[in-house]
């Protein structure tokens, strides 16, 4: 039986491997991005079907780290981490659910959303985070000089990087834009124990200095730039073809910032191709806000070029990016998989959510921007209304409250008119005005 190996590649195709455990976040020949390329032949002495067994009978049980969305996947994420290293709070798993009276009044049968922000700290983050500090866990017990773990952040990476960490009693250092995150995210690290420095300027600012703190200082780089992340992200593809009994939807929705989350989704989806596991491919929709959308731009013009923009405020402050590290590996996705892109207004986003949450959900303003795409595209019979659609909803609707209660009181900045806020009726403590308060509202 061969070993499994795992190593970094350039996604340029230079010549060059890099070991798992290395400091190296970008190719020393061009500067590119890196990539977790795993030996596949290795991984073909099991067979599709055994893969699949292997997966089910570790899903969500208790023999640890297996019950993990992300180590039930192990194999396939980063084979050499070594039991006693994995740092893991039970991520992934989360919930896949038919959306079905929000699909139906869309006229869509077959809508499904993926609560990726059920999950420890409220994101799809900590998917990542867990297999980043799993590997830092296990480069400090073999005796590498790694003194800090640091991440900029448009909230919801610090909050993973600081819960991980903390867990795994690694110093943790996050670098945010200063009034551009929520009070819940803000709060998160600091709760944690990390250390955090609130940085005047914007997310392309705090990236640009953690980057050179990697280079300069020998703090370890924990942005999605540092490809290990982005294994466990991957299994989020897995797991949504696993929870459909190994089917493919037909479409995959997803907000894009920084673009690290497409790519692995695109990584997921041909890991599962190479060894078996599907056939097809779903496409692919990346929505952004139309505040900081120039993967949009890029698509408009087929993707003959690509410009950094300086982002607008958004609402969907988790991914208001003008300069996308990931961008060539989510261009490269988008494209295997047919892949479009779209995007949302602030008014668009903000009520898209809220028709949606009207029907039983809670969103996140990033989901809402996923949502407005999907009810653009099915205007536009992109999207056909018989098709499987999944939306993936990144964070939990309750880290952004402020979002919520500014809509409700209609107070959103650049969404004039909210049309589906619901205001409380302030009523005197007396039976005879509730009553016919109740009254008129059974009649109407
Ligand atoms: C990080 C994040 C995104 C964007 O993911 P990218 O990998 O940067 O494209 C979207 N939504 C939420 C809630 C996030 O935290
Ligand atoms: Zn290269």
């Amino acid at each position: 039986m061969l070993p499994l190996a795992a190593h970094f590649r350039c996604i340029a195709g230079c010549a060059g491997t890099y070991p798992l455990d290395e400091v190296i976040y970008r190719c020393p020949r061009c500067s590119n991005l890196l990539e977790v390329h795993h030996d596949l032949a290795a991984l073909r002495q099991r067979s599709a079907a055994e893969w699949i067994k292997l997966f089910e009978d570790r899903f969500q049980r208790t023999q640890w780290p297996h019950g993990s969305g992300v180590w039930g996947k192990r194999e396939w994420v980063h084979p050499h981490i070594r039991d006693e290293n994995v740092v893991s709070m039970f991520e992934g798993g989360s919930n896949l659910f038919w959306a079905q009276r929000y699909g139906r009044e869309l006229g869509l049968e077959d809508l499904w959303i993926k609560l990726c922000g059920n999950s420890h700290t409220g994101s799809f983050k900590d998917l990542g985070m867990t297999v980043l500090v799993s590997a830092v866990k296990q480069m400090i017990a073999d005796g590498k000089p790694v003194s800090a773990v640091a991440c900029a952040s448009t909230g919801d990476t610090s909050a993973a990087l600081a819960a991980y960490a903390a867990a795994a009693n690694v110093r943790a250092l996050v670098i945010l834009p200063r009034g551009k995150v929520s009070t819940a995210q803000l709060v998160q690290p600091l709760a944690n124990g990390a250390s955090v420095l609130a940085i005047d300027g914007n997310f392309d600012d705090c990236m640009a200095l953690v980057q050179r703190l990697a280079a300069e200082e020998g703090v370890y780089l924990a942005n999605s730039m540092n490809s290990l992340r982005l294994e466990g992200q991957k299994t989020v593809a897995i797991e949504i073809v696993q929870q459909f009994d190994w089917r493919v939807p037909d479409w995959l929705i997803i907000p894009g910032g920084n673009l690290g989350n497409v790519s692995a989704l695109g990584a997921g989806l041909n890991m599962m191709r190479e060894l078996g596991v599907i056939t097809k491919m779903p496409r692919i929709c990346v929505a952004q806000a139309q505040a900081a959308n120039p993967l949009y731009a890029s698509f408009k013009n087929g993707f003959a070029h690509f410009e950094a923009m300086v982002p607008k405020n958004t609402l969907a402050s988790a991914i208001q990016i003008g300069n996308p590290v990931s961008i060539n590996k989510a261009i490269r996705a988008l494209k295997e998989v047919n892949g479009v892109v779209e995007q949302a207004s602030e008014a668009e986003l903000a009520d898209a959510a809220a028709r949606a949450d009207a029907t039983g959900m809670f969103n996140c303003p990033h989901t809402g921007v996923a949502l407005a795409a999907l009810e653009k595209l099915l205007a536009a019979g992109t999207i056909k209304k018989s098709e499987t659609v999944v939306v993936i909803s990144t964070a939990n609707g309750l880290k952004f409250t402020d979002f919520k209660v500014g809509y409700h009181e209609s107070k959103l900045p650049d969404v004039p008119e909210c049309r589906y806020a619901n205001r409380p009726t302030l009523l005197a403590n007396d039976y005879g005005a509730v009553r016919e308060n109740v009254r008129r509202l059974l009649q109407a």
